[in-house]
């Protein structure tokens, strides 16, 4: 679960993708100033070519010899003021609105609440000139040069002695193109605003490196490529987008894999040793097995019930190896003593229906206890509230003495532990996780768990 692949990483993206997906919305809005200032300029040209066109063109000397070319440019710079007026304040009430979603959208991918957001916070995210400028000024570069590029096309039609039609096509097509590069610079302030935001969120958390997330999805970004994964100190990192239409973002640094070390001659033994315990573990639970799975299955499936990952009952050799190892170390015993506690080498998960969970599990330990097996050990989570994880966790032993584990859930309780918080209890655990990420992601978990339907008097199971 390191680097960009990571749970985290892949939520953070996706929060932010949809609040830049409400970018688009509101930029209808805009499109409309745009053909507003268009049908005002087409418009004036209208009055002109009816009342001064000769053999259906424009004289520009004609215009000025009456005053009218001045009229026609201050008709232009009005509309074009107009303009970057409506556009400024369309593109500040999104900018906010971006800044508001985006602080919704990282606090549901890291299972947290922000406060609300002060509006001064907004503003001096807004205000920042953040490649020199600030989307205001860049607004008004962008009107300004409209202006100047539509009248350069009008004094170039009357060269040329375009018609009305030809006239007003150019011109209409100068808007048109004037309207994409607001497009283009409210969807690179969004992405500006988003960051900036998520930065701010981020050092609110206490949050103290960053990891930049560059996005691969077959979309632009080749450049950003190489700064993939790398890490800055919060507040030296690069400002985002790096350019036009950058996607990339950054998360809190997700666990990175330590380098596998040189072992030292005791180690190699140590793992030479856990490794012919494990082989040993294995080799009884193979033999075991097969009678187990034989009543296991059939209980479960009497109860209507199904078994899930009945290809996994029996745990790797390297998984025991690994569990021999880490628990010899831990807690002081031998790797022989440590293999002799092993009692998840063969393990089952069985779904129960919800409805009749209870009387499902109370039936299965029965038939099992009139088979000659009997229960060791018995954890009841599913009857919690505010817990990661919830099910039934339980050992078992055969009457010849051999322990092995049973889980018991709910469909809904197994697909919360598999599917949602199995990532990012892996995540939780890791060492290198940030604590602030780590509250968070319990937190989450702990939502998510309360999710799932309690069964029906789970609370009289007990061992
Ligand atoms: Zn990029």
């Amino acid at each position: 679960m390191a680097g960009k692949d990571g749970y985290m990483a892949a939520r953070i993206l996706q929060g932010q993708q949809s609040v830049f997906k409400g970018i688009e919305d509101r930029l209808k809005a805009q499109a409309a100033e745009y053909q507003k200032a268009s049908d005002s300029v087409v418009s004036e040209l209208a009055t002109l070519y009816a009342r001064f066109a000769k053999d259906g063109a424009l004289s520009s000397s004609d215009l000025a010899q009456v005053g009218r070319l001045t009229s026609l440019d201050a008709a232009l710079k009005e509309a074009t003021k107009e303009l970057g007026v409506a556009s400024e304040a369309a593109t500040r009430a999104t900018l906010a609105a971006v800044a508001a979603d985006t602080q919704v959208a990282l606090g549901k991918s890291l299972g947290v609440e922000f406060g609300g957001l002060a509006k001064d916070r907004i503003d001096k995210i807004l205000d920042y000139p953040w490649s020199g400028k600030n989307y205001s000024d860049r607004i008004w570069d962008n009107t300004d040069a409209l202006a100047q590029g539509v009248k350069e096309t009008m004094l170039r039609g009357m060269v040329t002695g375009d018609s009305f039609t030809e006239m007003a096509g150019k011109v209409a097509s100068k808007f048109d193109s004037g309207y994409r590069d607001a497009e283009r610079l409210v969807r690179t302030e969004g992405m500006f605003v988003i960051n900036q935001t998520q930065n701010d969120m981020y050092k609110e958390l206490g949050v103290e490196e960053l990891q930049f997330i560059a996005t691969d999805d077959g979309e632009t970004c080749d450049e950003c490529a190489d700064l993939d994964q790398t890490l800055y100190a919060i507040g030296d990192e690069e400002p985002l987008p790096i350019h036009p239409n950058c996607r990339c973002t950054y998360a809190p640094p997700l666990p990175v894999e330590e380098p596998v070390a040189e072992l030292t001659p005791e180690e190699v033994q140590a793992q030479e040793e856990a490794d012919a315990a494990a082989a040993e573990v294995r080799a009884i639970a193979e033999a075991q097995e097969p009678d187990i799975t034989r009543d296991v299955v059939g209980l479960f499936g009497s109860q209507g019930g199904e078994m899930e990952g009945l290809d996994y009952r029996l745990k790797e050799e390297g998984s025991l190896s690994d569990k021999i190892l880490r628990e010899a170390k831990d807690n002081g015993i031998s790797r022989t003593e440590a293999a002799s506690q092993v009692k998840d080498a063969v393990r089952y998960t069985g779904i129960l229906p919800e409805g009749d969970f209870t009387s499902g599990f109370e039936a299965i330990r029965a038939e099992m206890e009139a088979k000659g097996y009997s229960m060791s050990d018995f954890r009841n989570s599913l009857k919690d509230t505010d817990v990661p994880y919830r099910g039934i966790n339980t050992n078992f032993v055969t009457s010849g003495g051999y322990k092995f584990e049973m889980q018991f859930h709910t469909r809904d309780s197994f697909d919360i532990k598999e599917f949602f918080n199995h990532d990012m209890y892996k995540d939780f655990q890791n060492p290198a996780t940030p604590q602030s990420v780590q509250r968070a992601i319990l937190a989450e978990m702990k939502a998510t768990a309360n999710r799932i339907p309690t069964p029906r008097g789970v609370e009289r199971l007990v061992q």
